[in-house]
Formats: C-alpha cells, structure tokens, sequence
C-alpha cells in the first residue's frame, strides 16, 4: 500500500514518519515551559535533526502558545527544509481556529484535533454520551479540513476505549477528511500486545484505514513508551509521536532518541526507514536540557553520559580489542565525540569562533565577544580546555535570553578559621548593585547575598555539582532547582570556582522564575 498523502506525496510503505511532541506534550510538563525565543532555538534544531512534523503547541491554552506556535509557522515553515508545523485544538470551534491561524503562515501545516473516546472519559470528563462523542469528532475534522489538507485527529485515550466504537470514531473521521489517525495511550497503560491488537483491528475493520496514516503517541508511566512504540510499528503504524529526552507528561512520552536508534540498530527485526540525522542527537539533547535546566539521568539511554562508558575491565578490554563486543551502536553514530584537546590561551577569535560552528552553535557577535571573553579567562585558569568545557561555558553565557539578573562578580571568604562573607555584584536590569553577606558556608554566604540584592520568596529545593571534565582543575557545573508557588525551576552554571558556578545557576533559575507563565485550562492540556 502507497498512501498518497497531502503533505508528503506517496508515502512508500517502509517510510516512518517521526511526528515531534517536545515542544507541546514535552512543555507543558512541570518546569519544562520555554520562553518564544527558546522555543524557536529548540524548533531550529529539531529542523536540523530532520524530524517530520513539529507539534509547536496548543495555541489556545495560552497567548504565549499562540504566539510561538504562529512565530514557528512564520519563520521555520518557510524554509524548504522545514517540518510540518502542527498545531494543537480541542474540537471547539474556537481552538481549532485558534490553531489554524497560529499555523496559517507554514508552506506545510497540520490541524491535529483530539477528543477523549474512552468510557471513563467521556462520562467523567466530557460528560457526553458517545453518540454525542462521534459527532463532535465528525463536525471538528469537517472544520478543520476548512483550513489545511493535512489534519491529524486523536482518539484520547484511544488504548482505553471499547474497541467497536474505536473502530465507528477512526471510520467516520477518515470519512470526513482526516489523513492521520492516532491512538494515543494517553494514559501510559498499554502493553506492547494491546498495540499490536489495536492496529490490526483498526487496519482489518475500519473502512479507509489503508489510505491514512496511522500513528501511536506513548506515555511512559510503566516504562513502555518505546516498546509500545515499536510494538505498534510493527502492527502498521507509520508515524511515531516523540519527545527529545522522553520529556512530557509525567513520566514522560516516547524518546525520540531511543525510538529512532532502536529502529536503526534493530533494522533487521523493525525494517522501516526514517528521516533524522542520528549525528545531531546529542546536540538536540544537549539543547534541551539546557534551555529547560534538566539534565538526563547518567544512565539514559543513547543520550546520558554513562550511555557508552565501560566501567567493568572485562567490558574495557573487549571494547579495545573490538568495539562490537559491548556496543551495539557507536557513539559517533549519535553524536558523542571523543574528549577532544582544542584550544588553548593563545586561541584567536576567529578559532573559537570555528569551534563553535563545529560544536553546532550559531552566534551573533555581542554573543561572540562575551563567550571569547570567558574564554580568554578560562584559558588562564586550566591547562586543557575541551569541548566540553567551551560547550558548558557557551550555553552557560549565550544561551541565556533577555536576563533581568546577571552575575558580576564574587568575592569570598571562606575556610575553617572564620565565618565564610561572600561580598557580591549583580547587574539588575542594568544597573550594577552589590551586597555583602555571611552564611552556613560559603554557598549559603552567596546565595543569601543573592536574595539581598534581589529580595524574592522562593525555596531551594535542590544544589547539585557535578564536573564537566575529569581533573582538579575541570569547571564545575551546579544545578540549583527553587520553587515558588508550586512552579519549580532549575538552573545551572559552570566555572572553574564551584561557588561562582552556584551562583551562576542560582541567578539563572532565578530569571526563569521571573518569566514564568500562567497557564489556562491546564486541566484540558492532555492527548
Ligand atoms: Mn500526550
């Protein structure tokens, strides 16, 4: 079967659509929000991983999903390289023309509609009796298909609801135009077999099933998102919904990373094809995390940063005489490169420079000049400067928008024979204040500091330190997580002084408070 479909033309029936959440599921999880700016960094490159379609958002939950929804249509959308820009709407008229407008400017766009079909959420949630249910299903994908050929329809909590009026909902939205279908386990309960069972009943029993694309969108409360994922695959799905770094609701979706290497490695059992660049993984993880301040865990699969160490000698020595007796993919293949030596002090602008186009950075030249003069000082500093020190330091210095906050300078006493004083200078919107302050410790000195010169409410919650690189000398990257008002935010800084790297990441958690959002009808942001 060849599907002709309105935004890709003949689809060959090998070909997997990768359809990318992280900018809708993924950020309306708990402290993943972005600012527009952020948002479009992000969306740049998820274009340049070479994903398919790009979720941009919910455009009626917020003003602020509107807007980036729209400044994605209107700036990616017109490259020839870009996705399908796809935006999210319940079945009200109001949503769907919401996203329709934000999406309008995309030279390919998509209108994705969803509405629960489940017994639980239909009499709870929508409290509407199916046949009510089904038509709603039929006049929002009418409406829809007034504004995009492209238009993908939900069944939320389709893993969940009675199979025959699975099958009636799926046949009348073919019917009335829809040219994706998805079942989202929207719950994170499905096992891979109720994937395979639902698939091959919809494509056995629905009328047009064939002529459509369908699609699986995975939760990952008990740890199944991929393997549902490839179990529906398998059972004739041909567009996966994923996030970078599993990042979504709770516990998350289905990583894109991991779905994507997966199907790869395991070619010979999952044969399909796919459009993403793997060597631009890393680099997509890496953004994330730092514009949202959340690390992987080390043990993240294909992205954490233990994913390709070998501890155990055994493991060691079978890895040095053939690298194929532990790893099943390389680590170049996903974009991990070897600790590499680059520069030193006596670098030139136009070196560094160089070496951030070769790590995957585009910057202006303000941005250049505050990064190279970081450099400059780190260079003195420590002996062996890598890439992974000049990765933390940028993202630390130029990946940081519009800041109210910013850190100047930190001196401090510290030690066992007298109390620590930490004497501190912030830049508040523009202005240079400074502020003295003793503590429990020198981080405690510098972080009550912090709070004289920017009085605010919210509770550190966590402080974390890690190091970017081996040695006594490597920069230390802290992690600083404050809560306010239930809203929590991670930060993070790196320097060669431990303390100064905190008080980095406690200004930048700081400034991400100072932008947070309020959300609407968070209690309909689901699918
Ligand atoms: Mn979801």
């Amino acid at each position: 079967m060849a599907i002709d479909h309105p935004s890709f033309g003949k689809l060959d029936d090998n070909r997997i659509i990768i359809f990318d959440t992280t900018l809708r599921d993924g950020e309306q999880s708990p402290g993943f929000s972005m600012n527009l700016n952020e948002k479009i960094r992000m969306a740049e490159a998820l274009t340049e991983l070479g994903i398919d379609v790009m979720e941009a958002g919910f455009p009626i939950a917020s003003p602020g999903d509107y807007e980036s929804v729209k400044a994605i249509a209107e700036s990616i959308g017109q490259r020839d390289d870009s996705p399908v820009i796809c935006g999210l709407a319940r079945t009200g008229r109001d949503d769907i023309l919401r996203a329709a407008d934000a999406v309008k400017a995309a030279k390919r766009k998509r209108i994705h509609v969803f509405l629960s079909t489940s017994p639980l959420h239909m009499k709870y949630k929508l409290r509407m009796e199916p046949e009510e249910v089904l038509e709603l299903a039929v006049s929002s994908v009418t409406l829809a298909r007034n504004y995009s050929d492209d238009v993908e329809w939900s069944a939320e909590d389709g893993t969940r609801t009675d199979s025959d009026f699975l099958c009636r909902c799926v046949e009348a939205a073919i019917k009335h135009g829809a040219t994706t279908i998805n079942i989202p386990d929207t719950v994170g309960y499905a096992l891979p077999e109720d994937m395979t069972r639902i698939f091959t009943m919809l494509r056995e029993r629905v009328p047009g099933a064939d002529k459509v694309v369908l699609s699986t969108h995975n939760h990952n409360d008990l740890g199944l998102a991929v393997a549902n994922t490839l179990a529906a695959i398998r059972a004739g799905v041909r567009q996966v919904e994923c996030t970078i770094n599993g990042i979504g609701e709770r516990a998350g979706n289905a990583s894109l990373e991991e779905a994507v290497m997966a199907i790869r490695t395991r070619n010979d059992a999952v044969p399909f094809r796919n459009n993403i660049q793997t060597t631009n993984i890393l680099r997509t993880s890496k953004l994330l995390s730092t514009i949202t301040g959340f690390d992987v865990q080390p043990n993240k699969a294909i992205v954490g940063r233990n994913a390709f160490a070998h501890e155990a000698g055994i493991h060691q020595d079978g890895v040095l005489k053939n690298a194929a007796t532990y790893e099943i993919m390389t680590p170049e293949s996903v974009g991990w490169q070897k600790n590499s030596l680059v520069l030193g002090k006596h670098s030139g602008r136009a070196a560094f420079r160089d070496k951030l186009t070769t790590l995957g950075y585009k910057v202006g030249d303000n941005q250049l000049n505050d990064a190279f003069r970081r450099f400059k000082d780190l260079a003195d500093r420590k002996k062996v400067v890598y890439d992974e020190d000049i990765v933390a330091l940028v993202d630390d210095e130029v990946m940081r928008d519009h800041e109210r906050v910013r850190f100047v300078s930190l001196d401090l006493r510290a030690g066992s024979k007298a109390p620590p004083q930490a004497e501190l200078e912030l830049d508040v919107d523009g202005r240079v204040v400074a502020a003295s302050s003793s503590g429990d410790g020198p981080v405690d000195a510098t972080f009550k500091a912090i709070r004289a010169i920017f009085p605010h409410e919210a509770n550190l919650v966590l402080f974390s330190v890690g190091a970017v690189t081996e040695g006594t000398d490597a920069q230390a990257k802290v992690t600083v997580r404050l809560e306010e008002n239930g809203k929590m935010v991670d930060g993070q800084g790196a320097d060669t002084d431990t303390i100064v790297a905190s008080a980095r990441a406690y200004v930048h958690a700081l400034n991400k408070l100072l932008v947070k959002r309020d959300r609407t009808e968070p209690q309909a942001l689901s699918a």
